[in-house]
């Protein structure tokens, strides 16, 4: 009998938190575990930081660049955080579902509400939520990446993320690395065995029934 479990809808996971909250590193585990799972590679005006890869963190492009995107309806959500325009490229994520694979974003709370809209059912929301602002803060400071007014302005804009965690399918708290990454990778499983995902059950079934027994 044919064994065959494609095809299968991907999906789209969308973790979003505060900056500093733990969310890239939670991420990066998960995609350096999950083979089919693709990180969208977002666009943005923002400056590059120090220890970033072009290509591999961010898109990094100029605001003329990032205009030319919108107007070619090549984002399939963006939006201004902190200041700066962030989008996450539409063709990648059209390519990845329609060969079965799955996307992670690491985005905010406007995309992820952008996204639900475009794709309900293939959208799964998780929000991470930091212990408490002054470990936020703490955090922050020691990745010591930006400068400190900056910081304060991630600071203001975190309580502004933080009043959006009610929009998300699943929220949790980041005060462990570990058990916070295997909340999100139980997560992402659940997720991935959820029956209308799994479109080759059918043939699979129908395989198992004609089995001469
Ligand atoms: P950072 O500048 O610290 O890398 O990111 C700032 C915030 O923008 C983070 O919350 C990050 O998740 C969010 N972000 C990154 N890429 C995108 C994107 O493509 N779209 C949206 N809406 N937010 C993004």
């Amino acid at each position: 009998m044919s064994n065959d479990r494609t095809p299968r809808r991907g999906v789209l996971l969308i973790v979003a938190s505060p900056s500093g909250a733990g969310k890239t590193s939670l991420c990066r585990r998960l995609m350096a575990d999950h083979g089919g799972l693709e990180l969208s590679v977002s666009m943005t005006t923002r400056d590059i930081r120090p220890g970033e890869v072009a290509g591999r963190d961010y898109h990094f492009v100029d605001h003329a660049a990032f205009q030319r995107g919108i107007d070619a309806d090549a984002f399939l959500e963006w939006a201004d955080v902190h200041g700066n325009r962030y989008g996450s490229p539409r063709a990648p994520v059209d390519k990845a579902l329609s060969e079965g694979r799955d996307v992670l974003f690491d985005i905010d709370w406007q995309g992820a509400r952008q996204i639900a809209e475009k794709c309900p059912g293939d959208a799964v929301r998780v929000f991470i939520l930091p212990p408490s602002l002054e470990e936020l803060r703490r955090r922050l400071v020691t990745r010591s990446q930006d400068a400190d007014e900056v910081i304060e302005r991630r600071i203001k804009n975190a309580k502004g993320e933080i009043e959006h965690c009610a929009e998300f399918d699943y929220v949790f708290v980041n005060d462990d690395f570990d058990r916070s990454y295997a909340e999100l990778a139980h997560i992402y499983h659940a997720e991935r065995s959820r029956r209308f995902r799994n479109t080759w059950v059918e043939a699979y079934r129908e395989g198992l029934l004609s089995e001469d027994v």
